[in-house]
């Protein structure tokens, strides 16, 4: 992880609250650039910010509450969103849940407890920032090869087919997902195509020529 401060963005709609808040956060070595009574307001600032995490409170001012405004950030923005609440019934809970909120801590809490949550809110945030680029990676050096590559799963249907594979077997290949091996070969030629996956299963390998 780098070491400048993290930046936490602050929304509660009691201003002593917050500002609390923001003192206890900034003791604790993050940057608190901006609070923000309203969800509105929240939205605003994470767009003029973005900070690394958003505190949210849930009944906030305005028409927006914590819950919409977690809604717009998390989908325009992918940052991650810790709940501070004294909600706790099932309707808002549930509400809260579909925007898969980091943590979700319920007033009045432990300041340890709030600093974990952060913490670990922070890392898994950064570990799916990192796998996401990682598989952004990968798909694009399967979208462009030109070698046809297909993965199978143990019923020999396929999983997976990249363009090269469509081309190869003048196919669309979003068609054969879930479709077994071999189901585009040339009935003629379907011992050929099922030697040839036998040969791919053992050795990984398999050179083989059969009409579609
Ligand atoms: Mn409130």
């Amino acid at each position: 992880m780098s070491n400048y401060k993290k930046k936490i963005i602050v929304v509660e709609d009691k201003s002593i609250v917050s500002h609390d808040l923001k003192r206890r956060l900034e003791i604790l070595g993050y940057e608190v650039p901006d609070i923000a009574s309203s969800g509105e307001k929240a939205v605003e600032l994470a767009r003029e910010h973005k900070p690394d995490l958003v505190l949210m409170d849930i009944q906030l001012e305005g028409e927006m509450d914590g819950i919409d405004a977690a809604n717009i950030i998390k989908d325009e923005m992918d940052i991650p969103v810790i709940y501070l609440t004294a909600f706790t019934d099932e309707a808002t809970l549930k509400r809260a849940m579909i925007t898969e909120p980091y943590a979700y801590i319920v007033k009045p809490f432990e300041p340890r407890e709030l600093q974990i949550s952060i913490e670990i809110a922070l890392y898994k945030h950064e570990m799916e920032s990192e796998l996401e680029e990682k598989t952004d990676f990968l798909d694009l050096i399967l979208k462009n090869t030109e070698e046809g590559i297909f993965v199978l799963d143990d019923d020999f249907n396929y999983v997976y087919i990249n363009e090269a594979s469509g081309r190869i077997m003048a196919h669309d290949p979003k068609e054969w997902v879930g479709k077994r091996a071999g189901t585009h070969v040339h009935p003629e030629d379907a011992g050929i195509g099922m030697a040839a996956l036998q040969e791919l299963y053992e050795k990984g390998k398999a050179d083989f020529v059969a009409r579609v």
